[in-house]
């Protein structure tokens, strides 16, 4: 897989929603590997912001699924084990605040 990351980074281009730019993710980095799915983090030299690409290889070939995040690459490696925020939880804090 890593194979593949090396070639995305050399020629996919990935469209950035924050600038209406395309760019080659060249600091395109893994956060996370499960078989032939990878979580990666990227940069936009234009405007700086992140992108977090699902990508997953299959027969047909390889998918990119992009989300905008204000995360950076030591964030999302800090938070992708983390447990998932329960409603109680927003619940609480709101109780907490208010
Ligand atoms: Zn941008």
């Amino acid at each position: 897989m890593s194979i593949i990351i090396n070639k995305l980074k050399k020629e996919a281009v990935i469209f950035c929603p924050l600038c209406d730019k395309e760019y080659a993710p060249a600091n395109l980095k893994v956060v996370e590997q499960a078989g032939e799915t990878i979580l990666a983090h990227s940069n936009c030299p234009l405007c700086q912001g992140a992108v977090l690409s699902l990508l997953h290889k299959d027969f047909i070939g390889i998918t990119l699924i992009g989300l905008v995040t204000d995360l950076d690459y030591e964030d999302a490696i800090k938070l992708k084990d983390q447990e998932v925020v329960r409603e109680d939880d927003v619940l609480k804090l709101y109780e907490l605040l208010f």
